[in-house]
């Protein structure tokens, strides 16, 4: 099949570079000039585990990248993948994806075949009615256009492995021929994996994405509210999260307490939804409360760290940026209210990331960036854990260049030992 995928940032890169290795061609189509340069220099804009091996493939071969729209017509099916942030309320700002997808009619206007236009982002369930088939719409009223939600379930730091192992795959659709269309696109993929197919409407597909991140967020709270308490009895949070993960009801996964959840995905998503039932007349109190222990995670890490260190003029290594492990995403990472915390209270921050250094940079370049946790620890009077990269957990001589090994850990990643004063966010 021929497909365009509008959008390369983390979605949209990752699924054209994915279909193009199912066999697909694959028009990649961003207003970013430099993104669509790197692409077709077999280069991933982003920092994704297997994805730069996937363009140096397909690139300039099964995969081109343009900024031009006019390439749609010739392709079977449409795949919107636009950033969908957050308003000041919380509530989802359609502005860049309701323009892609008026441009996107406006170039299918003379389409004598069908054609699917398939939102990829995150978008609300009244959204797709109320505002993104009413700007197709106006681009062009043509009724050989359709309109499909097929959501995204892959995460950042595994994008690829998770967009080829799916555990579902959701055709929201309102025409059979439509959703044909949509999984013959899927068919390599589920002929390699095989995954349920949920074939239902756009808006249940919409929903069933927001069901899905909002569940896992107020998953996460629920964990980190029964690790706090644990923390203030003086008991082992783990040890009790392992004990229930027994449980099939609970499942295992999702049951480490920490510094909170973010990235691009969660906290925009839950606070979108939240607008959404809003406006629709109903308060989600789950979601609310979900966002509320979320906010305070991070301020009981700099608490503990309080306890053992005044932080006025301190040196305090911050180490971990991105909002998780094999990452550059520094979207509502816990390390911005941590770094925006230590900065009230008058540190001096060294902070230290494999590779997210560079884009915080641009949020916070008043701060140092070491090169290495070692540099970053070195004469640090504490510091603090807030992602859990693998490289962490190897730390061990290194803590002993602070001035005071004071380590307070929002991952329970770093092993221990007598020789410094550990702490545990909830445990
Ligand atoms: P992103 O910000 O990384 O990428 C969006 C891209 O769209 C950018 O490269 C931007 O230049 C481009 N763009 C903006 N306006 C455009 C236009 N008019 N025409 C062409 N390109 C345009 O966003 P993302 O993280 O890839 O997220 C995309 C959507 O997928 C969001 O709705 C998000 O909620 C959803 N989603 C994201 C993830 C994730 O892990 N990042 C996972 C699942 C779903």
């Amino acid at each position: 099949m021929h497909i365009t995928v509008i959008g390369s940032g983390y979605v949209g890169t990752t699924i054209a570079a994915c279909f193009a290795d199912l066999g697909h061609e694959v028009t990649a189509i961003d207003i970013d000039e430099a993104i669509v340069e790197t692409i077709n220099d077999g280069q991933a804009p982003i920092d994704e585990p297997g994805l730069e091996e996937l363009l140096e493939t397909h690139a300039g071969d099964r995969l081109t990248a343009t900024t031009s729209y006019d390439p749609i017509p010739e392709s079977d099916i449409t795949f919107l993948a636009i950033g969908t942030p957050s308003n000041e309320d919380g509530s989802i700002d359609l502005t860049a994806l309701e323009a892609a997808a008026e441009a996107t009619g406006e170039a299918l206007a003379d389409k004598r075949d069908r054609h699917l236009v398939v939102i990829k982002s995150t978008v609300t369930p009244p959204s797709i009615t109320d505002d993104l088939v009413p700007a197709i719409e106006r681009g062009a009223n043509n009724p050989n256009v359709s309109v499909g939600m097929n959501p995204e379930f892959l995460r950042e730091g595994s994008a690829v492995e998770d967009f080829t192992h799916p555990d579902k795959l959701v055709v929201g659709t309102t025409e059979a021929w439509a959703t044909d269309r949509l999984k013959d696109v899927f068919e390599p993929l589920l002929e390699a994996h095989p995954a349920p197919v949920v074939e239902t409407d756009p808006e249940t597909a919409a929903m069933i994405k927001y069901a899905n991140n909002a569940f896992l967020a107020s998953k996460i709270s629920l964990v980190n509210d029964l690790g706090n308490i644990c923390k203030e009895f003086g008991l082992d949070a783990y040890e009790v999260m392992d004990a229930i993960g027994l449980d099939d009801r609970i499942s295992e996964q999702f049951l480490r307490s920490g510094v909170g959840w973010g990235g691009s995905c969660f906290p925009k998503d839950v606070n979108a939804i939240t607008a959404a039932a809003k406006a629709a007349g109903y308060d989600p109190a789950v979601f609310e409360a979900a966002v509320e222990v979320n906010d305070r995670q991070p301020e009981r890490l700099l608490t503990l760290l309080e306890a053992h260190v005044d932080l006025e003029d301190a040196r305090i290594a911050v180490l971990g940026l991105a909002f998780k492990p094999r990452t550059d995403d520094i979207r509502n990472s816990r390390a911005i209210p941590v770094i925006n915390g230590l900065q009230r209270r008058g540190a001096e921050i060294v902070a230290y990331d494999p590779v997210a250094s560079e884009s915080m940079s641009t949020e916070f370049p008043e701060i140092e960036y070491a090169e290495s946790a070692d540099a970053a620890l070195t004469n640090a009077d504490g510091t603090v854990v807030v992602t859990d990269w693998d490289e962490f957990a190897t730390l061990d001589d290194e803590f002993q260049t602070m001035a005071n090994p004071i380590v307070v850990d929002g991952r329970r990643i770093v092993e221990p030992t007598d020789d410094i004063i550990y702490e545990g966010l909830t445990w």
